[in-house]
């Protein structure tokens, strides 16, 4: 048994929480955390951590953590069940709401998977390119009805505080500065960010395989670079259909977002520093920003203007637009604290 997430449910904001499975290589080395996934809407997590109780003896006692989302997905949910629930948002992209789906989680917790997923096989897609498929088969079923729908694909990386293009030439990476301009019409507008008319699968393809070319060039002016960065994949969705003039435009964001893990600021020095500092105050104002608009009062003030990443999206988080969060998490006991940090970060913005 299913909410009906979205439409039964009052607000616009949804979070979802996804253990990942252990990997093979991981298996003999560290145990698997005890998480029982339940409830009668499957949103419920209970979490077991072993607690050392007395340093001496090394005695130990078990603590459990109990959770509440939209929706718990454990290990062995695929890719697919997850999709399920997202496949209502593409449907609102196309209806012409603005919405955004984040994936959170420290670097390793199957937020790329998530989001992105390997392309092969066919299972195993992320919410990426389902949603891009969806919205190709939908189009077309429109499209006999009279609507012509236009598809517009950016990728952009927020890194430092700093826009880049992903889809640009290579050698362009990290040379132009992009600004962030919203206008009247509730359109953002990033300066010379290239946009990509996706006109055919085949163009999409193009296109991630370009912008994962870029990150990985990015990747060699830093280590990881992508835990430490923010992707941003734009798909601006415009139909019209002549017969009865009716217009609509939407917005569909997915966004990768940079590892969670709390980064020591001390120690750090240097390029380390700026970047950990970035990292630490762009994803708590997205907890701030998302927090306020969860609790939204009249007259809230909703501190958009404190990061890139929230100033980029300001007209798709709050208002008439949707918002989903995967925290992502990983299963093993190594990982319990930083597990348990982002599952408090997650409630927060519930
Ligand atoms: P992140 O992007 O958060 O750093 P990844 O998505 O790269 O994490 O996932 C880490 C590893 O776990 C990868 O090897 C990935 O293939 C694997 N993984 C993550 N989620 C799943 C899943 N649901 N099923 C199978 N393997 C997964
Ligand atoms: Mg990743």
């Amino acid at each position: 048994k299913m909410h009906n997430t979205w439409q039964e449910l009052k607000g616009n904001i949804r979070v979802f929480c996804r253990m990942r499975p252990t990997i093979p290589s991981e298996q003999q080395r560290d145990g698997a955390v005890q998480a029982h996934f339940h409830g009668e809407y499957q949103d419920r997590m209970d979490l077991t951590e072993q607690v050392v109780t007395s340093n001496l003896t090394g005695k130990r006692s078990t603590k459990v953590h109990q959770f509440h989302f939209d929706r718990a997905f454990g290990p062995s949910a695929s890719q697919e069940e997850c999709f399920e629930e997202i496949s209502q948002l593409v449907q609102s992209a196309l209806d012409g709401y603005h919405v955004c789906i984040f994936a959170y989680g420290q670097t390793g917790s199957g937020k790329t998977y998530t989001m992105q997923g390997p392309s092969q096989p066919r299972q195993q897609w992320g919410m990426i390119p389902r949603a891009v498929h969806q919205i190709y088969d939908v189009t077309t079923q429109l499209a006999d009805r009279g609507w012509h729908y236009t598809m517009h694909g950016q990728f952009l990386e927020i890194y430092n505080e700093t826009i880049h293009d992903l889809l640009g030439n290579a050698a362009d990476y990290g040379k132009i500065k992009h600004d962030i301009r919203h206008e009247k019409n509730g359109n953002t507008i990033v300066t010379d960010l290239t946009s990509v008319h996706l006109d055919s699968p085949t163009k999409v393809k193009m296109m991630l395989h370009k912008a994962s070319q870029n990150r990985a060039t990015g990747a060699t002016l830093l280590n990881e670079r992508s835990s430490r960065s923010h992707s941003v994949f734009i798909l601006r969705l415009t139909g019209h259909n002549p017969k009865t003039n009716e217009r609509t435009s939407g917005v569909l964001n997915l966004i990768d977002l940079a590892g969670s893990e709390r980064l020591a600021l001390s120690g750090s020095t240097g390029d380390r520093l700026t970047e950990t500092k970035a990292i630490n105050k762009s994803l708590s104002c997205l907890g701030d920003v998302i927090h306020a608009l969860a609790n939204n009062k009249e007259g809230t003030y909703i501190p958009y203007r404190n990061s890139k990443l929230t100033y980029l999206l300001q007209n798709s988080l709050g208002g008439n637009s949707k918002t989903l969060m995967f925290v992502n998490i990983s299963p093993l006991t190594d990982h319990i604290g930083e597990t348990l940090c982002s599952l408090r970060f997650a409630s927060k913005v519930n």
